[in-house]
């Protein structure tokens, strides 16, 4: 039998870095993905109770907020969404997941509210986690100043990857296999900061993982500058691979894969 179920990726941000997430160019409220019946928050820096509303996305319905590192262009509003997951603290409900120096050293989770989710999990390099019929993967810790990992996910239908903020590494393509793969390009050019990845660092990654689609995000004022739709026009013709970069508010099906 057919299954109705879909994956869906709502991009409540695309912004990246500190002048782009400060100057709001480009809203930074994270993502929010629906997978099959399961609702999951990732990195809900500032403005994703705005974002969320505006998309008329309600967060009592989330299962899972997942926060990659604390840096505050993820993490701005996950006190505020937490609370707003758990209906103010009322229901007992969802599971927030977070690396270890989210919770423990200068953390960004508030105390008080961290009895209000039904579970807090502390991601840790090749940890897998479930929720509901998805399963999601961190397999390896990224190069950046904070404890900071990416993602594989796997639902019953799709299995997708999201190269979060890191330096480029040796072999950190290998570890994100997946039919769509979801990447933070921050910067325009390799070299000037060694803690974000650069559109010439992407088009390596993409080239080795070949996915069916890649999406570009997270971008950075040297990114937004060159205007990402048309670089990402560009990668698409040199690599091969059908390269779009997100736009606030896109909602991108995963059935769509399957024309790729
Ligand atoms: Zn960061």
């Amino acid at each position: 039998m057919v299954s109705e179920l879909s994956d869906t990726i709502t991009f409540l941000g695309t912004a990246g870095a500190r002048f782009v997430v400060a100057r709001q160019l480009l809203a930074s409220g994270g993502a929010w993905l629906t997978l099959g019946s399961t609702q999951i928050l990732l990195d809900p820096g500032p403005g994703s109770l705005v974002q969320t509303a505006k998309r008329k996305l309600d967060p009592v319905k989330l299962d899972a907020i997942i926060l990659s590192h604390k840096h505050l262009d993820h993490s701005g509003d996950i006190n505020i969404m937490i609370e707003a997951m758990t209906d103010g603290g009322i229901k007992h409900r969802g599971t927030v997941f977070a690396p270890s120096d989210a919770l423990d050293q200068d953390p960004v989770i508030l105390s008080y509210l961290r009895p209000y989710p039904q579970d807090i999990q502390i991601l840790t390099e090749d940890g897998t986690y479930t929720i509901n019929d998805v399963s999601f993967r961190t397999p390896v810790r990224h190069k950046h100043p904070v404890e900071t990992y990416g993602f594989i996910f796997e639902t019953p239908r799709h299995t997708f990857s999201w190269i979060t903020d890191t330096r480029y590494f040796e072999n950190l393509a290998g570890h994100y296999k997946g039919d769509l793969l979801v990447i933070n390009v921050v910067r325009l050019k390799a070299g000037a900061t060694l803690d974000h990845l650069s559109l010439p660092e992407a088009k390596s990654i993409i080239e080795e993982l070949k996915p069916r689609v890649a999406i570009l995000t997270h971008f950075g004022m040297t990114m937004w500058r060159a205007k990402p739709w048309e670089l990402a026009g560009e990668l698409s013709e040199e690599t091969g691979v059908y390269v779009i970069a997100a736009r606030d508010g896109l909602k991108f099906d995963l059935t769509q894969l399957e024309r790729y």
